[in-house]
C-alpha cells in the first residue's frame, strides 16, 4: 500500500527516468543478462569492467597500462563512450542508465522516508575525491584489490542471488558480499535518495563528475543551471535534489556540476 502510494508520488518527469532504469536493469543484470551476454560475459565483472584498468601500481609502466587496458577491452571502450557523451550531453549513463546506481535510488524511493540517513550535509565533493585517490593509488599499493569495495559486483550479484543463481547467492553470504551488503544498505536503499554510494564512493562518478564539470565549462550543452534573478532563495530544489548538488549562495540556488547528474 505504502509502496502503491510512493509509486503514485514520483513526478511524472521522472518516471520515464525510472523506466529506462528498469530496463537497463534488465539489460544487464540477471536473469536476463542481455548486454553482458552479448560479449559472452556472465556479469559486470572482467572484460567488461569500468572500475579498474586505470589503477596506479608502483612501478607501473605504460605497457602495464596497455596490459590492463587489453584485460578490461570492452568496459575500456564502455567507460569512454560513457565519458564522451558526459562530455557534450550530461550525465546520461549515470542519471538515466547505470542500473547500479538507479537501482538502490529506486528502492530507496519507495521505503519509508523515517529510516533514512541524510548525508547531505557531508562535504561530498572532498570526500569523493579523497576515497578516489585512495582507490586509485593506496589500494594498490597496499595490495588491496579494487574488487574488496565495488557495487558494480554486490548490485548484480542480488538480481543474481533472486534468480537463484549460486554465484550470486556465494556471493551475499561471503565476507566481501556482506560488507558490500551493508555499504549498498547503508549508502544506497537506506539513504535519503538513494544515492549516496553515487555520491561518495563510486570511482565512474568521481571521473564522470569531472568530466562534466569540464563540459559545463566549455558550454558544449544544456546543463542545469539557475536564473539567479529570478530565484527566491526558497531551498526546495536543494532539498529535492537526489545528489546534494544545490547549495544555497547569498540565498541564490547553485549547482554544483560536480555532483549534478542532470536528472533535471
Ligand atoms: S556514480 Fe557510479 S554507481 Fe552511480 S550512477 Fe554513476 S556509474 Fe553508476
Ligand atoms: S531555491 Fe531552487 S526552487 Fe527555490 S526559487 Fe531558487 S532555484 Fe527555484
Ligand atoms: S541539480 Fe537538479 S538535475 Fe542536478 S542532480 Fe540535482 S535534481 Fe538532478
Amino acid at each position: 500500500m505504502q509502496v502503491m502510494k510512493k509509486l503514485r508520488a514520483i513526478p511524472n518527469g521522472q518516471k520515464y527516468r525510472y523506466g529506462l532504469i528498469m530496463l537497463s536493469c534488465a539489460l544487464f543484470f540477471a536473469p536476463f543478462l542481455i548486454l553482458p551476454g552479448l560479449v559472452d560475459n556472465p556479469d559486470l565483472c572482467g572484460k567488461v569492467c569500468i572500475r579498474r584498468f586505470y589503477l596506479y601500481f608502483p612501478g607501473m609502466t605504460l605497457d602495464d597500462l596497455g596490459a590492463q587496458m587489453s584485460v578490461a577491452i570492452i568496459g575500456v571502450i564502455a567507460l569512454s563512450a560513457i565519458l564522451i557523451t558526459t562530455f557534450f550531453f550530461g550525465r546520461i549513463w549515470c542519471g538515466y542508465l547505470c542500473p547500479v546506481g538507479g537501482f538502490p535510488e529506486l528502492v530507496s524511493r519507495l521505503l519509508n522516508d523515517r529510516w533514512k540517513i541524510e548525508y547531505r550535509a557531508l562535504p561530498q565533493v572532498p570526500i569523493r575525491y579523497g576515497y578516489f585517490a585512495t582507490y586509485l593509488l593506496l589500494m594498490p599499493m597496499l595490495g588491496i584489490s579494487a574488487c574488496t569495495l565495488c557495487n558494480f559486483i554486490t548490485v548484480p550479484r542480488i538480481f543474481e542471488a533472486f534468480s537463484g543463481g549460486l554465484m550470486g547467492i556465494a556471493f551475499l553470504f561471503s565476507t566481501v558480499g556482506i560488507v558490500n551488503l551493508g555499504l549498498l544498505f547503508l549508502l544506497g536503499f537506506s539513504a535519503s535518495k538513494g544515492r549516496a554510494y553515487c555520491q561518495f564512493l563510486c570511482p565512474i562518478g568521481a571521473i564522470d563528475g569531472i568530466v562534466n564539470r569540464l563540459g559545463a565549462k566549455f558550454r558544449f550543452t544544456r546543463r542545469i543551471r539557475v536564473e539567479r534573478d529570478r530565484c527566491t532563495g526558497c531551498n526546495v530544489c536543494a532539498r529535492q535534489c537526489m545528489t546534494g548538488a544545490i547549495k544555497m549562495v547569498d540565498r541564490v540556488a547553485v549547482v554544483d556540476q560536480f555532483s549534478c547528474m542532470s536528472c533535471h
